[in-house]
């Protein structure tokens, strides 16, 4: 028999408001490591991850964004054939959640699935690790805010003590997954 062992390749985007934490999430995941200081460089980074699902292969490319979220949003051949993305916000800064709407319409306006869908899409609640006053005061109402804003899910996350990362992209990787 011929090994017919599936190889998927999935571009995912990593967006939200200037430190949120984008980048520590991307290196906790991808790197296992955490900083307090990683330098902003101005352009697009990628990062590889690597996963077995199954007897599969998923290879999740993971675009983290530098410099250029002040601008609150981002061109078209950025976010182009991208699979899923997450949008973070910090928990310690309300701000940085009223940006979240502005974010995944940018996203919406400018990536549409073939299938005339929006792409799979992961609100993260990150440094849950310093305040839980926002989720103390808003989880009961996050699963509605999800639904209601085309949100396939959210967590709460901590890159700092490496809270809910995988369990959030193992989430993400099943609905892409599910809507291929
Ligand atoms: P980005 O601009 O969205 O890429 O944000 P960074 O990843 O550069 O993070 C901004 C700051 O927040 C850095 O000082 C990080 O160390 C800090 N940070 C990121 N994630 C967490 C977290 O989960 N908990 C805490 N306490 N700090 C975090
Ligand atoms: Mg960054």
């Amino acid at each position: 028999m011929h090994n017919n062992q599936k190889e998927h390749l999935y571009k995912i985007l990593v967006i939200g408001d200037l430190g949120v934490g984008k980048t520590s999430i991307i290196k906790r995941y991808v790197h296992q490591t955490y900083s307090t200081n990683y330098r902003a460089t101005i352009g697009v980074d990628f990062a590889l991850k690597v996963l077995n699902w199954d007897s599969e292969t998923v290879r999740l490319q993971l675009w983290d964004i530098a410099g250029q979220e002040r601008f609150g949003n981002m061109t078209r051949v950025y976010y182009r054939e991208a699979m899923g993305a997450f949008i973070v916000f910090d928990v310690t800064r309300p701000a940085t959640f009223e940006a979240v709407s502005k974010w995944k319409e940018d996203l919406d306006s400018k990536l549409i699935l073939s299938n005339g869908q929006s792409i799979a899409t992961v609100l993260l609640a990150n440094k849950c690790d310093q305040n839980r006053d926002f989720l103390t005061n808003n989880g009961l109402k996050m699963d509605q805010y999800c639904r209601e804003n085309g949100f396939v899910g959210w967590f709460e996350t901590s890159a700092k003590e490496n809270v809910n990362i995988n369990d959030a992209a193992n989430f993400l990787v099943k609905h892409i997954i599910a809507s291929e």
